[in-house]
């Protein structure tokens, strides 16, 4: 994927990258735009914006992706950069109990100011590590949709990005052509079909029709953390 912002207004959709500090969010943005990993975490300051031009086999478009910082997220002061977003990635580290509770009140805070037909993808990220043993539930209405990867192994990294152009271009055989060959950091292992099938188990575990709850965690002392409505 290349960077380039200087695409028109209409090709391009403003998407935010929200999350709870440590899940990997900046990681993620910086696989794609240059390739590289970083082992340490480097909170983001203020807001970070990258724009990734990707090419589809309908058309090409640009997502601008909005890295924001600091727990002041949930907060006043990150409402202002809400503003006219378009689609979002809600990242989890799947190693990280209290990350994926966090994802409820994130899609709450965000539904509040953009509404609740905004595609958006929940993004469980780290699935290379040992899981926290998890129960996700989720209700694949609207416009949610659920994916994992691994920034670290450079696995799947494509995903949340094909997903969200399906549901912005309402393609759902939308593919992303010529996609990056990001490199695993040297000394990963991974077993990809032990991520590919955690992803589909959890990715079938929908919701009753009529439930108010669009994403919920259960598990470990945490059970009735999560109710959305
Ligand atoms: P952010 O605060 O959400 O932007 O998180 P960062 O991108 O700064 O990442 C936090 C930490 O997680 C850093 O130490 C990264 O190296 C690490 N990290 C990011 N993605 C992965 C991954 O897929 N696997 C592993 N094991 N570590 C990762």
């Amino acid at each position: 994927m290349e960077l380039k912002p200087s695409l028109s207004r209409q090709q391009t959709y403003k998407c935010l990258i929200l999350g709870d500090s440590g899940v990997g969010k900046s990681t993620f943005l910086r696989r794609h735009a240059t390739g590289q990993f970083r082992d340490e975490h480097v909170p983001t300051k203020g807001v970070q914006v990258y724009t990734l031009l990707l090419q589809t086999n309908y058309q090409d478009l640009a997502l601008e992706l909005w890295d924001v910082a600091g727990d002041e997220r949930h907060g006043g002061l990150l409402n202002g950069y809400f503003f006219f977003a378009q689609c979002a990635i809600i990242m989890f580290d799947l190693n990280v109990a209290r990350s994926a509770i966090s994802v409820a009140r994130w899609l709450h805070s965000l539904e509040q100011i953009c509404g609740k037909q905004l595609p958006v993808v929940i993004c469980g990220n780290k699935s290379e590590l040992e899981r926290m043993p998890l129960d996700l539930l989720y209700h694949q209405q609207g416009n949610l949709d659920y994916c994992e990867m691994s920034a670290r192994v450079a696995w799947n990294l494509e995903a949340p990005l094909e997903l969200l152009c399906r549901r912005l271009l309402q393609r759902n055989d939308l593919k992303l052509i010529s996609q990056p060959t990001l490199r695993p950091i040297a000394s990963c292992s991974c077993d990809e079909a032990e991520m590919r099938q955690h992803m589909e188990q959890v990715r079938q575990q929908i919701l009753p029709e009529k439930s108010e709850e669009t994403f919920s965690y259960k598990g470990g002392n945490f059970k009735d953390c999560i109710v959305l409505n």
